[in-house]
């Protein structure tokens, strides 16, 4: 059989994960990510799991020391910052930018093309064109869309499968562990800390720090601070000093500092006061969140030869802590279909279908029941009900230690 070459669409982790396992079973595979620079410089805190660190391993990236910073304790802060809760965890947090280079170094150059953005898909028999805002066209036998939340692939063809808007947004920051007060440091750094909060949430644990560096000193403390907020009010936080909105999500260093200045006073009046001060020190931004649900993720005339994965398919709120680990199970039970299949890829792509879709609405239901405290804000209270009444730090706790299991039954119910 001639070797046959996937078109994966978007550079971030899900379309890597994917060169990665479709390379391993013999496949051509070209990365197209739109953004013109590498993106090593996004920074945020990702939580692994068991079956993220086996498909790395599988890739043949040994998931060592390096790669994240074991985390052993839970310790959750009233809000005057005394320790009311401390309980023994097991987890291992990394960083965005940390598990981008492994995947992304490996790859021959000619794989990874920046600055290719998708513009649409066209169909020629049984082979898949990808058109370029540039015009030009590249073609293969199946084409990945890995290009996230807002994929071109998806909008395509299912333009009704839309982000929804939970209610709330996420405020992040992120602070070099030396730029944190020894006293602070030694208190809580170590430590997966929670603030004790009943109708938002607020969490912090270490990362891997600039240069990816998990050695002692040389380590961050990154924030989330899920915060209820109405759909006007997310306008105004999205509208730059120069009176431009932007939909749904603004870039870091345009929001408006009047907006930074009043969330770190409300830092300081909610947040236990160590959490507040790191907070303070930092420079925050906001991410909204949204629960996305695709109806299908094989998609295109038949016979179809497009495959979402990653965001592109489902996004479940943050709370489950697995969009880089669904991206990778995506990913691998592509691989696998394909290597079960043989030639057939009609019925290789229907067994990921059957899969992942199962699985991936099973993560966005856990999601949203996790944040339905949170999005209840917006209701009368005498409307709210189970999982939307406020919650203590006690069945947060609970939650965070049920969580791997939780995951792990999902994956294990897959068709
Ligand atoms: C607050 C918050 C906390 C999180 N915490 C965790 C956590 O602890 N653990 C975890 O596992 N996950 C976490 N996640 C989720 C995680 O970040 C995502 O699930 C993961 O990055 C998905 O990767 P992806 O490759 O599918 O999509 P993305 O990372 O969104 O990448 C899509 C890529 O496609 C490119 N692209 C878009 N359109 C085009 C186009 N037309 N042509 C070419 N390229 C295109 C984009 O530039 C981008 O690089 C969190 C998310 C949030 C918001």
């Amino acid at each position: 059989m001639p070797q046959r070459r996937a078109l994966v669409i978007g550079g971030s982790l899900g379309g890597l994960l994917a060169a990665h396992l479709l390379r391993s079973i013999g496949w051509d595979v070209v990365v197209f990510e739109r953004n013109t620079d590498d993106l090593e410089s996004r920074g945020s805190g990702i939580g692994t799991h068991a079956d993220l660190i086996e498909i790395f391993r599988r890739i043949g990236i040994a998931f060592d020391a390096s790669l994240g910073v074991h985390v052993s304790t839970v310790l959750c802060l009233d809000r005057a910052g005394n320790v009311v809760l401390r309980t023994p965890t097991v987890r291992t947090m990394s960083g965005w930018a940390r598990l981008y280079r492994s995947l992304r170094e490996p790859l021959p150059g000619p794989v990874y093309r920046l600055g290719r953005g998708l513009d649409r898909v066209e169909r020629d028999g049984a082979r898949v064109t990808a058109i370029f805002s540039d015009g030009a066209r590249e073609s293969g036998d199946l084409l990945i869309g890995a290009d996230g939340i807002r994929s071109t692939a998806r909008a395509q063809f299912l333009p009704d499968a839309q982000p929804v808007y939970a209610g709330y947004i996420a405020w992040r920051a992120m602070l070099d562990e030396r730029d944190i007060p020894e006293k602070l440091r030694a208190e809580i750094f170590e430590h997966y800390v929670f603030c004790d909060l009943e109708t938002e949430q607020c969490l912090g644990y270490p990362v891997p720090g600039r240069d990816n560096e998990t050695t002692a000193g040389r380590r961050a403390f990154t924030l989330v601070w899920y915060r209820p907020t109405d759909a006007s009010a997310l306008v105004d936080l999205c509208t730059d000093s120069a009176g431009h909105h932007h939909a749904l999500s603004i870039p870091p260093p345009l929001i408006r500092p009047n907006i930074i200045a009043d969330i770190k006073a409300t830092a300081h009046a909610l947040l236990a006061p160590q959490i507040a001060e790191i907070f303070g020190r930092a420079k925050p931004f906001f991410q909204p969140i949204f629960d996305l649900e695709s109806p299908q993720i094989v998609l295109g005339p038949a016979p179809p030869r497009i495959a979402l994965l990653g965001d592109a398919a489902f996004v479940a709120r943050p709370h489950v802590g697995a969009g880089v680990t669904k991206a990778a199970l995506d990913a691998a039970a592509l691989a696998d279909a394909i290597l079960a299949h043989g030639d057939d890829l009609d019925a290789a792509l229907a067994r990921y279908q059957h899969q992942q879709l199962s699985f991936g609405r099973g993560l966005v239901a856990y999601g949203r029941e996790e944040g339905a405290y949170i999005s209840a804000q917006s209701k009368p209270p005498e409307q709210r009900s189970g999982p939307e009444l406020p919650r203590d730090i006690h069945s947060l706790v609970a939650a965070h230690h049920a969580s791997r299991e939780r995951v792990r039954r999902l994956v294990a119910e897959r068709g």
